[in-house]
């Protein structure tokens, strides 16, 4: 058998092509839903995500799914926006907490 060749040709095809099929499985979510998660799952992940931010970490990188819903879903932003406010008026009265 002289197909070594030939089969790391078509190995290196398959592995470009499952490369791209995984980014592609990868950014499913965000692409074919504008809101992202659903408004449970968004919620259930809300004040991780208001503490990530309150610490200076980049949440929507965290949870991207999340973010996209927050923008786009008016009642989970409203509850978003009032846990931050409730964090900050939290961290303002508690400094050292
Ligand atoms: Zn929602």
């Amino acid at each position: 058998m002289h197909d070594g060749a030939v089969d790391g040709t078509d190995l290196a095809e398959t592995g470009a092509q499952a490369m791209s099929e995984w980014w592609a499985r990868l950014r499913r979510p965000l692409d074919t839903d504008p809101r992202g998660v659903g408004c449970e799952a968004a919620l259930g992940v809300v004040h991780v995500y208001v503490d990530l931010l309150s610490v200076g970490i980049d949440a929507p990188t965290r949870y991207p799914g999340a973010a996209e819903h927050y923008v786009a879903c008016d009642s989970c932003s409203q509850i978003l926006q009032g846990i931050v406010s409730a964090v900050r008026d939290r961290a303002v009265s508690s400094p050292e907490f």
